[in-house]
């Protein structure tokens, strides 16, 4: 049997489901096509941070358009799908640990402040104060956001999916798409696993996979995968106030007490090992900032491959050859928090909406004459 859809949405990861949503919910039959489960990926693979400030941007730029839009939907995700996606808005800290990380970690203060972004410039002792367990002598200052948190990943993603299918959305599930048909510079239908799914609308969202959905389409797609590795404790009493980044540390507790530790970005291809290298590293490092960490059990550990661009942006576009493809993927290692935003700039450009926010720095264009991984050829 032929199935039909307004929108063919490949992937079921956060950028496929945050799609699906917006998109159902604006009245479109969506049909959303993952070749194994929910978040059965990167999605699932997170640490579910949800950094509203970074210094990624000296200033609320591109990024922050899409992650203050995040931020606030993951606020009101209960509400619109009944399910608890363990949302805190707990705040967060940005360390300092040398002159240049202090420096440039005060030029973004500085640069948010002036747009009227909630933030707090601490010297070493209003970050000892703000977070007792971190124990430093190494950090120099920080940034307190009060809008920083952090979600449980497979609960957002599932969320959304839910939320979906609630709106009349259809989750396709062990189902791999192998083909995309396109006929006068259109594209048809979606060649599945489970059938072929005619539609006018196709996304690929298909996340360090992309490129391949790319080729389907004969569009070239300079996505890469980068691992990145996780270590996860037993829960204990909460003892982390906020969430902490620094170069050498990246961790925060869920709020069942089990502390994330991580996480690298490698490339090495599509290998999802974990290696004793990475995880006796994050281990060591992290007991000179939290030394009472020292006796946790560890119990679990776990790698998920980043979709990355070469200037860390994503894309996002619906392509004018073949007409009705659709790009939503290199949210690299900020997916999470550009997921329901990405989810809705793509329900507006399908549905013919003004987008809420300017799309050029997210075009496939900025990369003409470069190679997927950012080199330079011409
Ligand atoms: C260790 C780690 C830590 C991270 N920490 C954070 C964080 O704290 N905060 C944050 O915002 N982001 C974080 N990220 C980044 C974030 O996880 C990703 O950017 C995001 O999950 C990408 O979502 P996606 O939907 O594009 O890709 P994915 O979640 O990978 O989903 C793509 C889906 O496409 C499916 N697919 C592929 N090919 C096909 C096909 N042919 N047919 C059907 N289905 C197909 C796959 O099965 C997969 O489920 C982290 C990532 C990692 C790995």
């Amino acid at each position: 049997m032929r199935m039909t859809a307004d929108v063919v949405v490949i992937g079921g990861g956060v950028i496929g489901t945050a799609t699906a949503f917006y998109l159902a919910n604006a009245g479109r039959r969506v049909t959303l096509v993952e070749r194994r489960g929910l978040a059965q990926e990167a999605s699932g693979a997170n640490v579910g941070l949800v950094t509203v400030f970074t210094i990624f941007e000296l200033a609320p730029g591109p990024f922050f358009g899409l992650s203050r839009f995040s931020a606030d939907s993951y606020l009101s995700l209960r509400e619109q799908t009944g399910l608890d996606i363990e949302y805190q808005r707990c705040g967060g800290l940005v360390v300092a640990e040398t002159e240049k990380e202090l420096e440039v970690a005060r030029r973004a203060y500085e640069g948010y402040a002036a747009h009227d972004v909630p933030v707090e410039w601490l010297d070493p002792k209003g970050v000892r104060a703000c977070e007792p367990a971190l124990v430093s002598d190494r950090i120099l200052g920080g940034v307190f956001c009060p809008l920083q948190g952090f979600v449980n990943p497979m609960l957002a993603t599932q969320a959304l999916g839910l939320g979906a299918r609630r709106h009349g959305a259809t989750l396709l599930f062990g189902t791999s798409v192998h083909g995309i048909a396109c006929d006068q510079g259109r594209v048809q239908m979606v060649q599945t696993s489970a059938g072929d799914i005619a539609c006018e609308f196709v996304v690929n969202a298909a996340g360090a996979w992309s490129p391949e959905i790319g080729a389907m389409a004969g569009v070239k797609i300079p996505v890469f995968p980068a691992r990145g590795q996780i270590l996860l404790t037993e829960p204990v009493p909460r003892f982390m106030r906020s969430v902490v980044l620094g170069t050498e540390i990246s961790a925060t507790q869920t709020r069942r007490g089990n502390v994330l530790i991580g996480s690298t970005a490698e490339s090495v291809g599509f290998d999802k090992r974990v290696t004793v290298e990475t995880i006796s590293h994050f281990a060591r490092t992290i007991l000179q900032y939290y030394p009472r960490l020292r006796n946790l059990q560890v119990i679990r550990t776990w790698a998920g491959l980043r979709p990355f661009t070469s200037d860390n942006y994503p894309i996002i576009q619906l392509m004018e050859e073949p007409k009705g493809f659709c790009l939503a993927t290199g949210h690299g290692k900020r997916g999470m928090i550009q997921g329901p935003a990405t989810g809705q700039l793509m329900a507006e450009l399908i549905t013919g909406k003004q987008p809420y926010m300017p799309l050029d720095p997210f075009s496939l264009r900025r990369f003409a004459g470069q190679r997927p991984d950012g080199v330079t050829t011409s």
